[in-house]
């Protein structure tokens, strides 16, 4: 199944946008066994009159995630071997569209991690390294010392966590564990 579009819906290149029984695939398009897809970023177009759809693309130099790419984001969801965060910035430019990205547990630290729960929690910000774009999806790891948690909240009471030893609540005192980037709490992002 294809969702339908909409007009000015963000898309990605190769993001499928629907099917040649629908629509005529204009510029910014390309089609394969049927189905239209986007060659650009940008947004979509569709003249419901000509039954026309097209993709206007964005500035040119906009940034997209790329592998090697540090990018910011903030934790979406917690499985048991894998957390999405949804990407906000990469490089130095913020994005204006909507990226997500996946941390495997195994791409988390350098030493052994029981649970992904001791890493990280869902409204963290983190850093992390883009390591491969298979499939469409970011995979990030924070193995590194300056990836990792920029900014935790106490999974209590959504205080905001600073590091002790552990990282302690500001709030309530509760003492939590994540994958910290070594300059945790210091407002750099
Ligand atoms: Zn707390």
């Amino acid at each position: 199944m294809i969702e339908v579009r909409n007009s000015g819906q963000f898309v990605v290149p190769g993001e499928k946008l629907g099917v040649i029984e629908e629509f005529i695939p204009n510029s910014g398009t390309y089609v394969k066994d049927g189905i239209i897809y986007s060659t650009s970023v940008g947004y979509v177009l569709i003249d419901f009159a000509n039954k026309k759809i097209s993709v206007y693309p964005t500035a040119r130099n906009m940034n997209v995630p790329k592998i090697g790419s540090i990018v910011i984001g903030r934790v979406t969801s917690i499985q048991s071997s894998y957390a999405t965060v949804q990407i906000v910035k990469a490089g130095r430019k913020f994005l204006s569209g909507h990226f997500t990205g996946i941390i495997h547990i195994s791409d988390v630290s350098q030493r052994y991690l029981d649970s992904m729960y001791d890493a990280f929690r869902i409204g963290d910000i983190v850093r992390a390294k883009v390591i491969s774009d298979k499939n469409k999806t970011f995979h990030l790891a924070t193995r590194e010392d300056n990836l990792g948690v920029l900014y935790a909240f106490c999974s209590q009471c959504g205080g905001v966590l600073v590091k002790r030893r552990n990282l302690k609540c500001t709030v309530c005192g509760n003492i939590e564990k994540r994958k910290t980037a070594s300059d945790f709490g210091k407002g750099t992002l």
